[in-house]
């Protein structure tokens, strides 16, 4: 089942209402209520496959913004169980937001390393995506990279990138803040301003977007969208931005590529903990995470849990094993850097 956004609010005041009537002991598998910033086609095919197994019947409100606001606002009264979200910045900001409980589960703590959870277990890792070069196959001959090299002079003017306050950015530039320092960090990074073909702006297979146009020769962007061109048949003419670029796993003879993670949190008043612990659980199962892994060409946070044949081809690679706490300790700090520095003004400013 699935609302529309617009009924949304009329629902919560109704399981506000109810979950005071209802009898607090139930022996059907009830329910479990969802606010999603993941995307209905990723989203719905697990939550079938849930209650196929479970009986618990799924209600999931999907938007791109304001869900951690939301629930925030709707307090004690919120339906939310379980918020999904798509990187270390909203799963951090739930949980300043104090939206987030622990979750208790050995199941979950035995499946997930402890790098890609809270430090309380307030926020859970489930998919991996790595921030990688993407290269044009023409005109870079090297096979291999560091975030360090991207300041290089040698790439003037050749460098593709979104906005520079988009939380997979921030994510990577707290990362160099943690393995090398502020003052390091900085320098790189007026390096890498200094680097770009023009000014931030689009997503990222934009950036891909623009290797191929001759805009560039490297774009930053997430491993994932690599599957998402490659597959996109409403678009079949990101098959070619695609097919013009390389990977390049970043530091990968040193620390290792940096790696974000989407991920769940169980909402402080969930009115259906239980399901949603439940529904957790079961998108850490090895079926949950190959899931994941096949239709979104993510990595799987689980240890051995196969990586798609798609995700396989582009290479293994080492990950930087640094915990995502202290990357997102280190988010306000990277951010308010990156307007120091006017990173979004492009090159030539
Ligand atoms: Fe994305």
């Amino acid at each position: 089942m699935r609302w529309t956004f617009a009924f949304a609010a009329t629902l919560a005041a109704l399981f506000a209402a109810s979950s005071l009537q209802t009898p607090a002991h139930s022996e059907a598998p009830g329910e479990v209520n969802i606010y999603s910033y993941r995307q209905p086609y990723l989203i719905e095919p697990l939550l079938k496959e849930f209650s196929e197994e479970t009986g618990i019947e799924t209600n999931v409100i999907f938007a791109s913004k304001g869900l951690i606001e939301r629930i925030r606002a709707e307090g004690r009264n919120s339906p939310a169980d379980v918020l999904l979200t798509s990187d270390i910045g909203s799963l951090s900001q739930a949980v300043a937001s104090g939206i987030a409980q622990s979750v208790n589960s050995n199941v979950i703590d035995a499946s997930i390393p402890a790098s890609y959870r809270g430090n309380n277990d307030e926020w859970i890792g489930l998919t991996g995506r790595a921030r990688v070069v993407y290269a044009s196959k023409d005109r870079v001959e090297q096979d291999n990279i560091t975030y360090e090299e991207l300041a290089d002079p040698k790439w003037r003017g050749k460098l593709c990138i979104r906005s520079g306050q988009h939380p997979y950015n921030v994510a990577l530039v707290a990362s160099m803040l943690a393995h090398l320092g502020p003052e390091e960090t900085e320098t790189w990074l007026r390096g890498v301003k200094a680097n770009l073909a023009r000014k931030p702006a689009g997503n990222d297979r934009l950036q891909v977007k623009g290797v191929y146009a001759g805009e560039c020769d490297l774009a930053i962007g997430n491993t994932y969208y690599m599957g998402k061109m490659l597959t996109d048949e409403k678009h079949p003419e990101q098959k070619e931005w695609a097919e013009s670029v390389k990977i390049l796993f970043p530091n990968t003879d040193d620390r290792g590529t940096h790696m974000n993670v989407s991920g769940a949190v169980l909402a402080k008043n969930a009115p259906n903990k239980e399901n949603g612990l439940k529904l957790i659980e079961f998108l850490v199962s090895d079926e949950g995470q190959n899931m994941y892994a096949e239709v979104n060409h993510e990595y799987p946070t689980k240890d051995g849990v196969a990586r798609s044949e798609l995700v396989e081809s582009w290479g293994t690679f080492k990950v930087d094993s640094i915990s995502l706490n202290e990357i997102a300790a280190l988010r306000k700090a990277a951010s308010e850097m990156i307007d120091k520095v006017g990173f979004n003004d492009g090159p030539s400013s």
